[in-house]
């Protein structure tokens, strides 16, 4: 396994790659890793004869400095986890290397003002300026994202068709817990007992969506969203949304419910399926 920091010598194996006519599947991420980005790993396996990680926590993308410096790092076992699952190259540039003097810094246009937009100002414009110079960096067949942040995924795949119409996104479905909880970088700054609360109100959600109505309208199904977490200390949103076009429209059997919500300082986002 390579770990590179920096783009020439990246540059000198990618194309060794790409002579030799070897198809590269490409996972971002910002570290932390578990087997939710394992997931996304094997999938480009599956798919791809070399497979390459980037590990960068892009500041670009936090609205809240705090939030920034708070976010777990753990590079040994990163190292670790991703010689076990095989991974061809680790790339983890500095920030220089990502935002030279000149870099196109781009505004997102999709999914705007609901959502993680609405309370994460900025978040996805540092989402799809870092992917930008990502993905003109590294230049892959496909690239991996999870539907753990489907918000994120809905407007990546836009920016995807319309600027890198070569490069394939594979959407990956999200692994959970034995519990149920999403698997999260940010699930390591829980204190066991914020955990405990975490799993509790986890099957409590799934015990509310599975005795609703698939048939039910959204209007209706979220003024019962709205009456389950009232009573809830801290949330940003918790509503259910149409998969396709993340609107509020439409019947409860095509939607998702989309959650952001806190426990002490750690914000956790999840969305299910129904
Ligand atoms: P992150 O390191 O949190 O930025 O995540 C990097 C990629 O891994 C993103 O595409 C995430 O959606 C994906 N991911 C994170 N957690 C999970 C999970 N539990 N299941 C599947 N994919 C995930």
């Amino acid at each position: 396994m390579l770990i590179i920091k920096d783009i020439s010598t990246l540059h000198t194996y990618l194309n060794a790659y790409k002579d030799k006519g070897y198809s590269i599947g490409y996972i971002p991420t910002m570290g932390a890793l578990h087997e939710g980005h394992g997931s996304l790993i094997e999938k480009s396996h599956n798919d791809n004869q070399k497979t390459i990680i980037s590990i960068f926590i892009n500041e670009k993308q936090f609205n809240d400095i705090q939030d920034f410096e708070a976010y777990p790092r753990n590079k040994g076992d990163d190292y670790d986890f991703c010689e076990k699952h095989n991974v061809h190259i680790v790339f983890e540039p500095d920030t220089k290397e990502i935002y030279p003097k000149e870099y196109k810094s781009i505004q997102n246009s999709h999914f705007k003002n609901i959502l993680c937009d609405q309370y994460r100002q900025g978040h996805f414009d540092g989402v799809i300026t870092v992917l930008n110079q990502l993905f003109s960096i590294i230049e892959s067949d496909k690239v991996y994202f999870g539907e753990k942040d489907f918000q994120q995924l809905k407007i990546v795949e836009k920016f995807v068709n319309e600027n890198f119409p070569n490069l394939k996104l594979v959407p990956v479905t999200t692994v959970r817990s034995a519990e149920g909880i999403a698997l999260s970088s940010r699930n390591s700054k829980l204190s066991k007992k914020q955990m405990t609360d975490f799993i509790s109100f986890q099957k409590e959600v799934f015990k509310f969506i599975s005795h609703l109505d698939k048939k039910m309208d959204l209007i209706e199904a979220n003024k019962k969203a709205e009456m389950f977490i009232k009573a809830y200390e801290k949330f940003d949103y918790f509503e259910f949304r149409n998969a396709a076009n993340l609107n509020l429209e439409g019947k409860l059997l095509d939607s998702r419910l989309f959650y952001a919500i806190y426990k002490g300082s750690v914000r956790l986002i999840d969305n299910l399926k129904l």
